[in-house]
């Protein structure tokens, strides 16, 4: 995919050590995965990289939010993440097969693509709820709205209880005799 060249790796160039690589992530990272949850976002990922003979040693930490939709009042919300995660890139003659945190290489291979591993990962800070209370303004629109109903409501309440029917007064009075 095009768009992911960003983060294509050439560790053949590399020195055995550390090498740092940073990221910057926003909407059209993940626009460019079919069916993402996520359309927009603001992230910074810090990758490390030390660079072995056998192998790689990945160490990605990442700061920054996503913006979702709140659950109930469906505005944009500003949802702060934190995260940091490792991949162990091996290379072996004869690789096994990879999963989600090793990776198994042929020792001819020369450069490997982060960014399907960063769409998976990132897809995984996604929080269950979104709520605007984790957002900069705090507060939902939908409470404004049960504020307002419940404000409405307790007025026409008050208006009830204090104005008493002169009528069922008189009737109190009677059952009383
Ligand atoms: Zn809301």
């Amino acid at each position: 995919m095009e768009a992911l060249k960003l983060y294509n790796i050439r560790f053949t160039g590399l020195k055995n050590g550390f090498h740092d690589f940073d990221y910057e992530i926003k909407g059209d990272f993940f626009k460019a995965f079919d069916g993402s949850l996520i359309q927009e976002a603001d992230l910074k990922v810090a990758l490390t990289l030390e660079r072995k003979t056998n192998g790689l040693d990945l160490h990605f930490k990442t700061t920054g939010f996503l913006t979702l939709p709140c659950d109930r009042c469906l505005q944009a919300v500003n949802v702060p993440v934190s995260d940091e995660s490792e991949l162990l890139v091996k290379f072996s003659a004869n690789p096994a097969e990879s999963t989600d945190s090793i990776w198994y290489l042929p020792t001819t291979a020369w450069e490997i693509n982060v960014g399907q591993y960063l769409y998976e990962t990132l897809s995984l800070l996604m929080p269950l709820r979104v709520s605007c209370e984790v957002g900069e303004s705090g507060h939902c629109q939908s409470d404004f709205e049960t504020l307002m109903q419940k404000y409405d409501g307790s007025n026409a309440d008050s208006e009830e209880s204090s104005d008493v029917d002169p009528r069922w007064e008189k009737l109190k009075n009677l059952k009383l005799n």
